[in-house]
């Protein structure tokens, strides 16, 4: 299967209930746009709410299936907001079919020897224990749905410690480690599937400010990395798990 060129059936995604962190900008917004698209009922998670908001009415003016927000800022939340994220989403969906991890801070792009803590600390709390706390707090949801998906987003510096990523690099060294922890632990007794993504150079507000010397029409749009998403939401990439896959 050629997942980066992966065809969707548009009914791909229908009666599924998915939700999308950092579903306010950039890959997360396309992506909880395209899932809509293809029939999911998207849960939109943020902290900036008008721009939850402008994807929101974006996929109810399509007349795609209605969505919800639902306002965390990742780098405040407790265990006990995930616990009552469970209990709201239980309530309102009664089970989750997928799950995209995609919110992500960048911090500094700067030597260890001149990183600040307070930058590295809420890094890691917004790109892996927060990832953490809201997949531990899912699975019992997850569990619920006959065939569902964790997706973790990735990047080139999490397979490879270049230097002056800082925080960053080593965050996603770290998720694609929980997601081969998790995907290891649900394999064969669970119908849950986690696996990671890792967009490649992709025109985002993240890539112009880690970039700011590129010209932004030489990468690729959201829109262009798509199939990949779908591939590992839809179910016609059950039994996939454990992997790192490349978007580009
Ligand atoms: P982006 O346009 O900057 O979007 C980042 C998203 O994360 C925004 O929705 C942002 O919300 C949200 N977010 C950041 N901190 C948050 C917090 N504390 N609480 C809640 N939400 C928070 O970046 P992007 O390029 O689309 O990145 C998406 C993912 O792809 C990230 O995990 C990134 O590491 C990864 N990635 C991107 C590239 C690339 O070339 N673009 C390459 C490799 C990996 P606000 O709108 O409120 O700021």
């Amino acid at each position: 299967m050629d997942s980066q060129n992966y065809s969707a059936p548009q009914d791909l995604l229908t009666g599924k209930v998915i939700a999308v962190t950092g579903a306010s900008d950039g890959i997360g917004a396309v992506a909880a746009k395209t899932f809509a698209s293809f029939g999911a009922t998207v849960i939109l998670m943020g902290r900036t709410v008008p721009k939850l908001e402008k994807v929101y009415d974006d996929i109810e003016s399509a007349g795609w299936p209605q969505p919800a927000i639902y306002p965390i800022c990742l780098e405040g939340a407790s265990e006990k907001d995930y616990e009552d994220m469970y209990d709201r989403l239980e309530e309102t969906f009664g089970k989750l079919d997928g799950l995209l991890h995609n919110a992500g801070e960048l911090g500094q792009r700067t030597p260890i020897a001149n990183y600040k803590l307070s930058t590295w600390q809420k890094v890691l709390q917004v790109n892996v224990t927060a990832e953490f706390m809201m997949t531990k707090a899912l699975l019992p949801l997850l569990e619920k749905s006959d065939s569902a998906s964790i997706i973790f987003t990735t990047s080139g510096v999490g397979r490879v410690g270049k230097p002056f990523w800082g925080a960053y690099a080593i965050s996603k060294f770290a998720t694609e480690g929980m997601s081969q922890v998790l995907a290891n632990e649900l394999e064969g007794i669970s119908n849950i599937r986690v696996n990671c993504i890792n967009p490649g150079a992709t025109r985002t507000r993240m890539r112009a400010t880690a970039f700011p010397a590129e010209d932004p029409s030489t990468i690729k749009i959201p829109e262009d990395i798509m199939p990949l998403y779908l591939y590992l939401m839809g179910n016609d990439s059950e039994g996939i798990t454990g992997q790192s896959m490349d978007a580009q």
